[in-house]
Parts: C-alpha cells; structure tokens; sequence
C-alpha cells in the first residue's frame, strides 16, 4: 500500500488555503492543480495494476492536517505511518527565483528511502531526456517523520517560462505520471 501526497491546498477552518504552493506566473498554472493531477493519474496507473493506493487529498476533499505549512506537512507524513504505507511518495513543482533555473529533482532524507528515489528519478530521466537532470539529493525537508521509504519529486520548475508552460499541459502531466509511476514499480518488482 502507497500513501500519495499532492503537494499543498489544506485549508484552515475559515476555508482559507494555508499552504498553498507556487504558482507559474500570475496568471498559470497552480503547484497544487498540478500536483493533485499527477497524483491522481500515478493513483491509477498504479491501482490499475493492483496496487492500494491512499491520497492525502483529493479533489473534493483538501483534508486538513494542521494549521500550518510544517504541522500539516507532518500530518500527511503521520498518516502515512498510520496508514503503514509501504512508500509515502511526495509530489511537487519546483520554484525559484533564478528564472533560468530548470529540471526535475528527486529528494530522500533517510538512507533507507534512496532506492525508491533513485528508481523514480531513473524512470524521469529516461522519460525526459531533453530536460536538465539536476540528480537525486538528501534533504531533510522530505519528512523526518515517515517511517516508510519516503521521497519527494519535483516535477518541474514552475518559475522557468518553458517549463511552467509544460506543467500546465495535460499531456506533459501524464507523462510525468506514467514515468513516476514506473519508477515505483520498478522499485517494488525488486
Ligand atoms: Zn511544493
């Protein structure tokens, strides 16, 4: 069983988004949207083999976990255990404010997470030759709380013109879901 986080959209009690997430430019596309729509596509794919699959959030349902960013975060990260999750997978979009900057990103914190990480961030990598690979990294902003293999993707970089252009097209969002999707796999068949 797999416990998948779309990044951001919780709301607080007065139905005010809390952590809400990176957008592309004033006007593009969400963190949260594309988030929750790659989720939603790997929860598929994935079930479609039989897998069980559990989602932190959901289109109607933006469950809320905490009052802040990092309370909310670590709640996901508590259902996750609670949940004994076999792999608790975090997706987001990157954001930076050097516009140049671009490329997916693969995140684990603890050593017992790197496989998992280094399955995904092959299958993004062989999916998407033509974009900057900027590797698989140790970060503890992952989720020092999870007790399972647990890693965080960044798909892409919102604030890079091309690649937030690319975030927002449906048909690029099912690639990404197809190659993380794959990457799980891969890492369960060994
Ligand atoms: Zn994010």
């Amino acid at each position: 069983m797999l416990v998948l986080d779309p990044g951001h959209a919780v709301k607080n009690e007065a139905g005010k988004i809390i952590n809400a997430g990176a957008q592309a430019s004033r006007r593009g596309v969400l963190e949260r949207d594309v988030a929750l729509h790659v989720a939603d596509t790997i929860a598929s794919l994935l079930e479609a083999q039989g897998a069980k699959v559990v989602m932190t959030r959901t289109r109607t349902n933006p469950w809320r976990y905490g009052f802040t960013s990092q309370a909310d975060n670590r709640g996901r990260a508590i259902l996750a255990n609670m949940m004994r999750a076999d792999a608790y997978i975090r997706i987001h979009c990157d954001w930076n404010r050097d516009r140049r900057f671009q490329g997916f990103t693969t995140y684990f914190y603890r050593w017992g997470s790197r496989e998992l990480a280094e399955n995904i961030h092959q299958s993004l990598a062989n999916t998407f030759p033509g974009h900057r690979d900027n590797g698989v990294k140790r970060r503890s902003f992952v989720s020092a709380s999870a007790h399972m293999p647990a890693v965080l993707v960044e798909l892409g970089v919102l604030s890079n013109k091309m690649e937030g252009k690319e975030l927002s097209e449906d048909t690029h969002q099912s690639h990404l879901a197809m190659a993380v999707a794959e990457g799980i796999t891969n890492y369960f068949a060994k």
